[in-house]
């Protein structure tokens, strides 16, 4: 059987985010396990059905998941640590405490799955782990599907890859050491499938996507060899995408799997004409974007394919990735405008594409739309700002002349304490979000409720005896979709979900046009919440990197560019909190790390966009004004310079969870600093001692006058209770360790 057309892969938390209420419902008792496995049971059928009837030759298995692939996987290969087995649950329930954590059980660590949005769990690895078939969903999964009359070829993570995103602590060991424990069960597994009659199987290595050492292109080379050698097996498909193969293609090329799947959309320069080894596999062109949600241009994807088929033994046609990071449906929407519609697809319209290439391709004739969609929306005044932008608009003045102008205008101590920005989303402010959409609440009545939150909020901070204050986010939903709501060029889906890790889905926004923004965002929030004290009260913006990073953008013009557009808004916003009087604006930009390329050669220009559009955003501020900025993240290393050249008076960091290891890290750091010193991601509270302790190495490293003091991130997702006792004792351990009696 030839593989023909096909997609690596499909969303899985159902076009109502069925997946989502179903969990959820049974992790509050609401519904039993049957109940939860029966809508599970639906939505793949639901998947299967759509993608055979909408004609691909080859449909994926096993890309169905409670809550994560790489969990699924430890725990089909028995590597749920004991911790979790120890509290006695069903299996399901154990999966799950994995997932989520229990009293005395923290959850596995939850981490960014390659340069996407989605976290996947970290399976935890240690010499002693023993690898054995402890489960059989790709096997059950795949009996279900046969038994709805459908063939489908069960997707597994690679092992390679499985043990690249493992972690262990132990000193000496590498998960790489299990690699040949692991094969031996991957081939039992591989039998178990070929015996239930699966003529293919995909396994994903998206970790040879990136730069890797000779070892683990070694282990890959000897992985593919003992797969491939193994006597009872399904035919191999491996996957490699977010990007360019590299070096793995002609390790893969030489090995004995019958197929190998490109991205020619995140590589469209892979390197497969100077492979001569694949004329003998199938190559799986993938020319459909399966990250972003443009509609493809048919005859571009055609000529594509054409390249590869005198290098290839046989060519199918499939999507870059995944369709996980995709919405399902684009015709669920209601609101979109046509010219934008019509430039879209979503994974069930990929599924068409891919099929339509693949009928096209056997036909031998040209396909395509007969119409081109329109062209992106241009803004001459856009336009021609940013012709008009001078190397000079991206430099502020020196810090050594700023510093002291935010001293004489701030007068803020040694050790100042603050927060990231958002306070705890409660039920009430949600209620009032949700009423301000369906109408139940009116625009007056909604702007009351914030601005009483907001009140509350500073009156509370004044009494915890905070330095700088914020406004606490109360009117966000998201803090990316909050501003593109006022940005012209930037669409909103109604049900565009995506998953972005177990049952949490985001609704990125579509930025599709040329963008500007069509009246201030923040300011009035800010000025009420300046108005209330005599403290300063940061303004609160999200960064251009981290819009562009949790949106669809737009791909007929490099990222820099709308990159770019999207900064002059937000300078646009600075200079209007200025002007309001906002002393101190941070700009968060959390994504900075998250969209830096897995490429070394591609890290340079990168680097050199993302830091340039935060500087444009910025570069406009006044010598007086304080520009913070948040990153969310510890491993600091590979951006460190990145983030140096921000030039941000002050970088506030995660660091508690790591208790300080970034310190070192710190030592070049020139400018305020301030590493988190309250872990927000759990409900503990931190006494006073250990915040003195952490505060007491800090300022080692970074002296008091540049020191600050704060929590690692934004505190929306815990409690009041737990926030307010904890800064508390930030504040309390802040005056310790600057001396106050
Ligand atoms: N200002 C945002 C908040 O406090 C920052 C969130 C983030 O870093 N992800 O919620
Ligand atoms: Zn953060």
């Amino acid at each position: 059987m030839t593989i023909g057309t096909t997609v690596l892969g499909y969303p899985r938390i159902g076009p109502r985010r069925e997946l989502k209420r179903a969990v959820e419902r049974y992790w509050s008792g609401r519904a039993d396990e049957a109940t939860l496995r029966r809508t599970a049971r639906e939505l793949r059928a639901a998947t299967w059905t759509e993608l055979r009837d909408a004609g691909l030759d080859s449909v994926p298995g096993n890309t169905f998941s409670f809550y994560d692939q790489v969990l699924d996987t430890a725990e089909l290969f028995g590597a749920i640590p004991r911790r979790f087995h120890d509290l006695g649950l069903s299996t399901l329930d154990t999966y799950f405490a994995a997932a989520r954590g229990r009293d005395g059980a923290p959850a596995l660590e939850m981490t960014k799955w390659f340069d996407t949005n989605y976290h996947y769990l970290v399976p935890e690895l240690h010499q002693e782990t023993a690898f054995r078939l402890a489960g059989d969903k790709p096997v059950a999964e795949f009996r279900e599907a046969a038994d709805l009359g459908i063939t489908t070829r069960p997707v597994l993570l690679g092992p390679v890859t499985f043990l690249l995103l493992s972690k262990s602590d132990q000193a000496g060991f590498t998960p790489l050491d299990l690699l040949d424990d692991l094969l031996a069960v991957y081939t039992e597994l591989l039998a178990a499938l070929r015996a239930q009659g699966a003529p293919w199987v995909q396994l994903d290595e998206p970790a040879f996507a990136a730069d890797r050492t000779d070892a683990d292109l070694a282990a890959l080379r000897h992985a593919y060899d003992r797969l491939g050698a193994a006597p009872d097996r399904p035919k191999l498909l491996v996957t490699g995408y977010y990007g360019n193969l590299g070096p793995a293609l002609p390790v893969l090329a030489a090995s004995p799997v019958e197929a190998i799947a490109l991205d020619l959309v995140s590589a469209p320069d892979t390197a497969h004409a100077t492979v001569p080894a694949l004329r003998d596999k199938t190559v799986v062109a993938g020319v459909v974007d399966g990250r972003n949600v443009w509609r493809t241009d048919q005859r571009a994807a055609l000529a594509t394919v054409a390249t590869v088929l005198g290098s290839a033994g046989e060519v199918a046609v499939s999507t870059s990735s995944t369709l996980l990071h995709v919405p399902y449906d684009l015709d669920a929407e209601t609101r979109l405008e046509p010219g934008v519609r019509s430039r879209l697809a979503f994974a069930r319209q990929k599924v068409a594409e891919v099929v339509a290439i693949g009928h096209a391709l056997r036909a031998g004739v040209a396909t395509g739309a007969a119409t081109d969609p329109p062209a992106p929306h241009r803004d001459e005044r856009v336009r021609a700002r940013i012709a008009a932008l001078t190397p000079a608009d991206r430099v502020r003045a020196p810090y050594a002349e700023r510093a002291p102008a935010q001293q004489r205008r701030l007068d803020l101590p040694p050790l100042a304490t603050t927060t990231i920005g958002s306070f705890p989303q409660t039920a009430g402010l949600r209620n009032a979000r949700a009423g301000l959409r369906e109408g139940t609440l009116d625009e007056r009545g909604y702007l009351a409720r914030m601005r009483e939150e907001i009140a509350r909020v500073i009156a509370l901070q004044e009494d915890i005896g905070l330095d700088v204050l914020v406004h606490g986010e109360p009117e966000r939903n998201d803090m990316v979709q909050y501003f593109a709501d006022f940005l012209d060029g930037v669409a909103s889906t109604d049900l565009g979900w995506v998953q972005s890790y177990g049952s949490r889905c985001v609704r990125p926004p579509i930025i599709h046009g040329d963008v500007s923004r069509r009246e201030p965002m923040t300011v009035a929030w800010s000025s009420y919440a300046q108005s209330l004290s005599v403290k300063p009260v940061k303004g609160m913006l999200t960064g251009p990197v981290t819009i562009l990073a949790w949106s669809f953008v737009r791909d007929d013009q490099p990222l820099a560019d709308t990159a770019t557009q999207v900064a002059l808004a937000l300078r646009d916003e600075v200079a209007d909190l200025e002007a309001a009087g906002i002393g101190i604006i941070q700009v968060d930009e959390p994504a900075l790390r998250e969209l830096l390329p897995p490429r070394a050669v591609d890290q340079p220009s990168y680097v050199d966009w993302s830091v340039g559009a935060f500087r444009l955003a910025t570069g406009g501020a006044g010598p007086s004004t304080q520009i913070h900025t948040h990153l969310c993240y510890s491993e600091f290393g590979e951006v460190i310079e990145a983030i140096d050249a921000l030039d941000a008076d002050v970088t506030t960091i995660e660091a508690a969870r790591s208790t300080m290891a970034i310190l070192d890290d710190l030592r070049s750091f020139g400018r305020g600093m301030g590493p988190g010193v309250y872990d927000i991601h759990s409900p503990r509270v931190p006494d006073v001692e250990e915040i003195v302790e952490l505060l007491t190495r800090a300022v080692a490293v970074v002296p008091a006058e540049r020191l600050w003091v704060n929590p690692d991130c934004g505190l929306k997702t815990r409690e009041y209770a737990q926030v307010e006792s904890a800064l508390r004792n930030l504040v309390v351990a802040a005056g310790l360790v600057r001396g106050d009696s």
